[in-house]
């Protein structure tokens, strides 16, 4: 099914469909969990836009996976005007609105790549890698960063984050980004995951929740 933005009543957003740019390590608690190095400045990747899908819909897991793929929710930024070299304060008002997002990770080829210091893109850009929710518009948020979000997977709760746990806040993300990928209208960023990432499986149930905004509740289809 093909993608496009949407508000989170379904209604399409007009906005093109671009890139997705991801933020590695941006809470120190999930840098913890995988021992990873607190980077000095963000950690930036690319998803392509053939990687998003609708995760109303359902999330499929790659056939092939090679070991584990696993959840990492994030918040999500939809951006509504060109930034390059922008400054903080010309980021905030390049905001639509703000979402959930999944950042998919076949988590031991990743570690397989990394550990050959190879591009992850077969981990984390490969089709349907990004499920996104619907967008609550910017007016909407009191505070980007007084946001809390978690996931659960079976009623259990996985991740639990809050935006005022993230190193760099979403305008600093968003000028630093725009100094090495300019963003256009309709292009996504990804704002990076808090801990609790692990394995999916099929027939998992997802919910996904933006405290005080919206829940999506999702399902983990088999390989297709
Ligand atoms: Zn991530």
């Amino acid at each position: 099914m093909e993608y496009f933005h949407k508000d989170i009543n379904g209604q399409p957003i007009q906005l093109p469909v671009g890139k997705v740019v991801c933020v590695g390590r941006n809470y120190v608690d999930h840098v913890k969990e995988l021992n990873n190095e607190v980077p000095d400045t963000p950690l930036l990747f690319m998803k392509p836009s053939t990687s998003l899908c609708d995760v109303n819909a359902g999330v499929t897991l790659p056939a092939d996976t090679l070991g584990s793929c696993h959840n990492e929710l994030e918040i999500a930024i939809l951006i509504k005007s060109p930034l390059k070299n922008a400054s903080q304060s010309d980021c905030q008002s390049a905001i639509w609105g703000v979402g959930l997002a999944l950042d998919l990770t076949l988590r031991d080829l990743q570690s397989k790549l990394k550990s050959k210091g190879l591009p992850w893109e077969r981990a984390k850009s490969f089709d349907g890698a990004c499920p996104v929710s619907g967008f609550t518009e910017i007016h909407n948020v009191a505070d980007l960063q007084a946001l809390s979000f978690s996931l659960e997977v079976n009623q259990q709760l996985k991740q639990q984050g809050d935006t005022s746990l993230m190193m760099w806040g979403v305008y600093s993300l968003l000028s630093q980004i725009s100094e090495v990928f300019t963003l256009l209208p309709g292009d996504i960023v990804l704002t990076g995951t808090p801990k609790g990432v692990g394995p999916l499986f099929a027939n998992d149930e997802l919910c996904l929740r933006l405290d005080k905004h919206f829940s999506v509740n999702s399902k983990v289809q088999g390989e297709k």
